[in-house]
């Protein structure tokens, strides 16, 4: 039985779906930018969520949204658009930078084995939606107009400070003096935006006699009711989401429905690289091209952080990553063992039983990955283990093929006819095939390297 903590009760929930179909929605990426390795470790933990799911025997449905317009640079309201800005930077147009940067994306997520959600929805195809959205949150009076947009009340919805614990007095007392002076309440936040004369802005949208474009917290409330429907089972996102960009999709979402949002919420924290925030200035932004140009494989960095806890805060160093890529080829020869073994007979049975049952306690997979370490699989074993945490260890450890079977028996052949050279030339060459072979008293052992 999986045991989720719910980001929204703040404990450790038995996890039950609603229906039939278990619904989930994660936050997506905004395609204006490379996404770098921290941003790739939360699609990992969800990815464990959706594969732990499946194999608890659910069946799912996924929403992932692109962030393809109207996210400013800060959570507020104020700065430029992330989209425009990426336009500017390369001299494209705000739809070319969105589709290149959503490729990459998908194309990293590919190379991650990452389960594709049901639904991948670009928050440009949803804008009508949007403007039917603000309808109905206005015609419910949760709304008020300024020059420059459509502005969600928070004063009107009794709980908006619930979910994130949020310090409203605090923040009154924060609030930039002579910000934004028509706002009501310091955590009011747009739900549409209006183009003023003379602002750049390419993407743009008539509404209410005026050219806009959508709040950026509005996609996700807006996706999610068309795709999936209120409430839905899981939320997910980063942990940065809570205090502002996921108390105002609960705000928006009971303001055009008057229903719950998410049932359970799963926020994952921030990766650190060498103990530093992951930042330009500090030159470690990396993307998983960086670390494949070191020699590490997407499979080694999946590894590295299905090693941790997603609500735990994790330090990344290279030397971290070598371990695991080492304890990744570990597992790999221990496939290739079982290989050589004539009996693929399960040697003991439940381990993977238990894997899976401490995953299901809130995804421990590090201690899922003690037991791999420590118990001995069958190849049966090993399938389900790839199944559950998507590593391709079977998959990048294929039995040898015909050419190498004949160049180590042939070598085996030269080691009883003592001819020493030719047995030391074979051994080179297994090594061009990613094989190196060890001598036994019972005989040569294959192994990758
Ligand atoms: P984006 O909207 O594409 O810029 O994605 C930013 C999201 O990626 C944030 O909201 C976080 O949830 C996540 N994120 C950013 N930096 C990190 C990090 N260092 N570790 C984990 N997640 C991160
Ligand atoms: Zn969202």
């Amino acid at each position: 039985m999986l045991k989720i903590y719910n980001t929204a009760s703040r404990r450790l929930e038995q996890f039950k779906p609603a229906g039939e179909v278990v619904k989930i929605y994660t936050c997506g990426p905004t395609v204006y930018n490379f996404q770098h390795i921290g941003n790739y470790a939360a699609y990992i933990y969800w990815d464990l969520l959706i594969r732990t799911l499946k194999m608890d025997g659910y069946a799912v449905k996924r929403v992932l949204n692109f962030t393809d317009v109207g996210h400013l640079v800060s959570d507020g309201d104020e700065g430029e658009d992330k989209l425009e800005k990426g336009a500017a930077r390369e001299g494209k147009s705000v739809y070319e930078i969105a589709k290149f940067y959503g490729d990459d994306f998908l194309r990293n997520f590919r190379a991650l084995n990452l389960i594709e959600p049901d639904v991948i929805a670009h928050a440009t195809d949803y804008i009508e939606a949007d403007k039917r959205a603000v309808d109905k949150m206005t015609e419910a009076g949760f709304t008020y107009e300024t020059t420059d947009g459509v502005y969600f009340d928070t004063s009107k919805f009794e709980r908006y400070a619930d979910f994130a614990k949020l310090d409203l007095e605090g923040l009154k007392a924060g609030a930039r003096v002579g910000f934004n002076s028509e706002k009501h309440n310091a955590s009011d936040f747009a739900v549409w935006k209006f183009i003023q004369p003379g602002e750049k802005h390419a993407m743009r949208w008539d509404y209410l006699g005026r050219p806009g474009y959508p709040g950026w917290h509005l996609e996700c409330s807006t996706i999610i009711h068309e795709e999936l429907g209120e409430p839905i089972d899981i939320h997910t996102g980063g942990a940065d989401h809570i205090p502002v960009h996921h108390t105002n999709e609960i705000a928006q979402t009971f303001a055009m429905t008057g229903r719950e949002l998410s049932r359970y919420w799963m926020h994952c924290n921030f990766i650190t690289i060498d103990g530093e925030k992951i930042s330009k200035s500090l030159g470690n932004v990396y993307t998983l091209d960086d670390l494949a140009e070191r020699g590490f494989s997407p499979m080694d960095f999946k590894m590295w952080v299905l090693s941790g806890h997603y609500q735990g805060t994790r330090n990344f160093t290279f030397e971290g990553l070598a371990a695991t890529k080492q304890r990744r080829l570990n597992w790999r020869n221990r496939i290739a063992l079982l290989y050589q073994k004539a009996s693929t007979a399960s040697l003991v049975d439940g381990v993977f039983k238990e894997v899976l049952s401490v995953v299901n306690n809130n995804f421990n997979s590090a201690e899922a990955f003690s037991i791999i370490d420590t118990s001995e699989l069958s190849m049966e074993d090993w399938k389900e283990i790839d199944e559950l945490f998507g590593l391709n260890l079977i998959n990048d450890s294929p039995d040898v093929n015909d050419a190498v079977r004949d160049l180590i028996s042939e070598r085996q052949a030269a080691r009883e006819n003592k001819d020493f050279a030719r047995s030391d030339e074979i051994r080179e060459e297994l090594k061009s095939f990613g094989i190196a072979v060890e001598d036994t008293p019972t005989g040569p052992i294959w192994q990758y390297i």
